[in-house]
C-alpha cells in the first residue's frame, strides 16, 4: 500500500487525507481468536505521518496564523516528533528549531540526520537544563522567545496536539468498517489515549493503551488528564502496564521475533518503540483467551522512521 501525500497545509485536505486511510484486516495465526483489523495512519504521508501528525496538524495552522517563522519543540535522538516536525517545515515553508537532549555526539542518529538534512537547527542541551523544558523561563534562558517563534511540547502534546487526536476520534468513528469493541494503540505520554477516550464517548468501544515505558502508571495519569481536556465524561480507558519488554526502546529477541512473524504473515511492517509492542501485548492477550471473538481495531500510529535505529537490546 502506498502512502498518501500532504501537499497543502491547510485542516480541510489534512482531514480529507486522514478520512481515506485503510483499514486492513489481518487474518494471521498469530490471532487466532479475535477479528482484528488495523488502520493504517503510518500511510497519512511518508514523513509527516502516525499520530504525530495529528498532534502537529493545528500547532502547524497556529504557527502560520499568528504570523509565525519558526516552531521550536524538543526531543531525543530517536524521536519521531522531532523527525516529523522538521519535515513539515521543510515541506510547508517554516524554520524549526529541535532541542536536544544531551551533546551532540560525534555520529547523529539517522532521526537527528534526516532532521538536519530538512533545515532543522539543532540545539544539544545538558540533561540537567533539559530536564527544566517545562518551566516558563526555558526559552528565554535558550534566547528562543522572540516574536515569530511557537514551541511546542516534546511529542506534540498540548491542547492543540489533543484537538487534532480528537478529530482521529471523529474520523474513526465515520469511517470504522465494522463496529469495533475494543481499539488498541501504542502509548508514550498517554495523550493519544487520553484524547481519543475524550473523543469517542458517544460509542461503546473500550480504549487500551500499551506502555511502552516502564512506568506504565504516568501515562493512565497522563491519560486521563487529556481525556478531561476533551470531554466531559467518564469513559474507561485501560493502561496494559507489563508489555514494555524491559523498558523504552528495549528490544528484545523474543520481540524482533515476534515482529518479523508479524511482517511476514500480514504485510504491515511495524515500528520496534511502540506499535510491535502494541501488537506483541495483542498477541500475548489473545493466546491466553481472555479477547475470544471480540472485534478489535488496531491503530498503526506511524513511527516507521525509527526502524533504522541500532536498538539496544
Ligand atoms: C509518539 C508515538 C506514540 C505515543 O503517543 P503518545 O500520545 O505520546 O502516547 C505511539 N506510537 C508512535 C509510533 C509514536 O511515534
Amino acid at each position: 500500500m502506498r502512502p498518501r501525500y500532504l501537499t497543502n497545509l491547510n485542516l480541510q485536505d489534512f482531514f480529507e487525507t486522514a478520512c481515506e486511510i485503510p483499514y486492513q484486516k489481518i487474518d494471521s495465526e498469530l490471532f487466532p481468536n479475535i477479528e482484528l483489523w488495523i488502520r493504517r495512519d503510518d500511510l497519512l504521508d511518508p514523513l509527516i505521518s502516525g499520530n504525530k501528525a495529528y498532534k502537529l496538524i493545528y500547532n502547524l495552522i497556529e504557527v502560520r496564523e499568528q504570523g509565525a517563522d519558526t516552531l521550536v519543540t524538543c526531543g531525543g535522538a530517536w524521536s519521531n516528533h522531532i523527525h516529523a516536525t522538521a519535515a513539515a517545515g521543510a515541506r510547508f515553508g517554516f524554520k524549526t528549531v529541535g532541542i536536544i537532549r544531551g551533546e551532540r555526539p560525534r555520529v547523529l542518529s539517522p532521526t537527528l540526520s534526516d532532521a538536519e538534512r530538512f533545515g532543522m537547527t539543532l540545539r544539544f542541551v545538558s540533561r540537567a537544563d533539559y530536564r527544566e523544558r517545562h518551566s516558563s523561563g526555558f526559552m528565554n534562558r535558550l534566547g528562543l522567545d522572540g516574536p515569530g517563534i511557537k514551541y511546542v511540547p516534546e511529542g506534540g502534546a498540548n491542547q492543540r496536539g489533543a484537538e487534532g487526536v480528537k478529530q482521529l476520534g471523529t474520523i474513526l468513528e465515520k469511517t470504522s468498517p465494522i463496529e469495533f469493541d475494543e481499539c488498541w494503540l501504542a502509548c508514550g505520554t498517554g495523550l493519544t489515549l487520553g484524547a481519543l477516550a475524550g473523543a469517542l464517548n458517544s460509542s461503546g468501544i473500550r480504549l487500551v493503551g500499551v506502555s511502552v515505558l516502564k512506568d506504565g502508571g504516568s501515562i493512565e495519569r497522563d491519560a486521563r488528564y487529556w481525556q478531561g481536556r476533551c470531554a466531559d465524561v467518564e469513559r474507561q480507558v485501560s493502561v496494559v502496564s507489563e508489555a514494555h519488554c524491559g523498558g523504552y526502546a528495549k528490544f528484545p529477541d523474543y520481540l524482533a521475533a515476534f515482529q518479523r512473524n508479524f511482517e511476514r504473515g500480514t504485510g504491515v511492517p511495524l515500528d520496534p518503540v511502540y506499535t510491535a509492542k502494541m501488537a506483541y501485548a495483542l498477541h500475548r492477550e489473545d493466546l491466553a483467551g481472555s479477547l475470544s471473538g471480540r472485534r478489535i481495531l488496531m491503530l498503526h500510529t506511524g513511527g516507521l522512521q525509527g526502524c533504522r535505529k541500532s536498538i539496544k537490546k
